[in-house]
């Protein structure tokens, strides 16, 4: 299903050149393939056509409106966790109907904005938040859709940091206070209870604990039916984890129709909201080797990359398979550290690679569809990178390469005294 493929030695995806795409567009540079991203969307989506569903893409994973737009058009919904990624989804001409709002911190702009644009649900993480929402649509005439993210208290096995449904984290409504909490919504004049939702982390990469997590929401809904408050729908999050580099993701295609199996027939609408599955094989970070530094102890490939354009190997530690772009030219294989120009010791996109490169050879950094660009920061004055799509044989600049003068638009100069 991959669309990197060696055409000829050379690196290409979806038959693209991607020496070409750093040719034409420079580096670094984000390059993605539509049909990956889609495909990755069908399996979730004919996964669960045995019953009612809404696949909500979880925006922060790649928010870039071209692939809200492709996945909008295969009828995506929408999960956000900020005003700025509303706009972002209205943006790419999405409709508001299919978007349900996460986080922990929703201020009130933004409930504001949420409830005027008519979002399908909020996924409401405090009680606090409960009564700030009812407080928010009683001024603006209306009443909130509400589902409640619940913390099951499982454990996903994933890394400590993308770790969120076990007890002692800060999202959700821990499990044992559910019911009281539904009970207050019920009884609030501006929220209508609307469904119930959970998501216990990313980079997960055995379905048993998000079994474990249905059953656990599933326990609720049968005590809130037996009180008098059914429900719509049944949110089970996102976190399907992916291959960077030996692990085993699960079954996107079976876990999804065991899902619709086990929830056909209890009537209600059935909402997942995977992002980096979605995204992240679909994606690579291409970049250029400035320069071998060979020193005594270590060998280093400095490159145009850096933590600035994608910090997941510096903030988790997390591996990203790096391969040489060009064809193999028989050179001697070297040991490296992949490194940035950035000016922290922990600039390192990967340690001890064997690599046969030389300055000026190009990079591609693999599985950085998510999670990369959305995270991608100005740090030493870095504009941020281009993004390409690859989209049916073709490759469309659907991000230009930050300017300099963007780095610093917003300054001001002192006044004068
Ligand atoms: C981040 C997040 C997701 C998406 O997680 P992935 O691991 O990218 O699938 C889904 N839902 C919520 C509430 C999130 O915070």
């Amino acid at each position: 299903m991959s669309g990197f493929e060696r055409r000829g030695g050379e690196l290409t995806l979806d038959g693209v050149s991607l020496a070409q795409v750093a040719q034409r567009f420079g580096t670094p540079c984000y390059v993605y393939s539509r049909s990956m991203i889609e495909a990755a969307f069908r399996q979730f989506d004919t996964g669960l056509a045995g019953v009612d569903h809404l696949v909500c893409y979880a925006v922060k994973a790649n928010s870039n409106l071209a692939i809200l737009d492709a996945l909008g058009r295969l009828g995506a919904g929408f999960d956000i966790v900020s005003g700025g990624e509303l706009a972002r989804v209205l943006a790419a001409g999405q409709s508001a109907g299919r978007v349900i709002f996460s986080g922990v911190g929703k201020s009130e702009a933004e409930i504001r904005g949420a409830l005027a644009a008519r979002i399908k649900c909020f996924n409401v993480e405090s009680e606090p938040e409960l009564e700030r929402l009812d407080a928010l649509a009683a001024e603006a005439g209306v009443r909130a859709p509400v589902s409640l993210r619940i913390n099951p208290d499982v454990d996903a096995r994933t890394h400590p940091y993308i770790s969120t449904g076990l007890a002692g984290n800060k999202f959700g409504i821990p499990h044992a206070h559910a019911l009281a909490v539904y009970r207050r919504a019920a009884s609030m004049a501006n929220i209508r209870v609307a469904g119930i939702g959970c998501h216990i982390g990313s980079q997960i990469l055995e379905t048993s604990p998000m079994d474990e997590a249905l059953e656990r929401v599933l326990d609720l809904v049968d005590a809130l039916a037996l009180e008098g408050i059914g429900l719509e729908h049944l949110d089970l999050g996102g976190g399907f984890g992916i291959r960077y580099r030996d692990e085993t993701p699960p079954d996107i295609g079976a876990h999804c129709a065991r899902l619709a199996a086990r929830l056909k027939g209890r009537g209600f609408q059935v909402m997942l909201e995977p992002g980096r599955a979605i995204v992240g094989p679909a994606g690579a970070l291409l970049t250029r080797v400035e320069y071998l530094k060979l020193d005594k102890e270590k060998r280093f490939a400095v490159v145009d990359a850096s933590m600035s354009e994608l910090i997941r190997p510096a903030l988790y530690e997390s591996w990203h398979d790096i391969v040489a772009v060009g064809p193999d030219q028989g050179r001697a294989a070297g040991r490296y550290d992949v490194v940035g120009p950035v000016c922290e010791s922990s600039d390192v996109l990967g340690f001890d690679r064997d690599l046969a490169v030389a300055a000026g050879d190009l990079l591609a950094i693999l599985s950085a569809g998510a999670y990369g660009m959305v995270m991608a920061s100005n740090y030493n004055s870095r504009p941020r990178p281009c993004e390409v799509l690859v989209d049916a044989g073709r490759a469309i600049e659907v991000r230009a390469r930050e300017g300099v003068d963007s780095l610093f638009a917003l300054e001001k100069r002192l006044p004068p005294r």
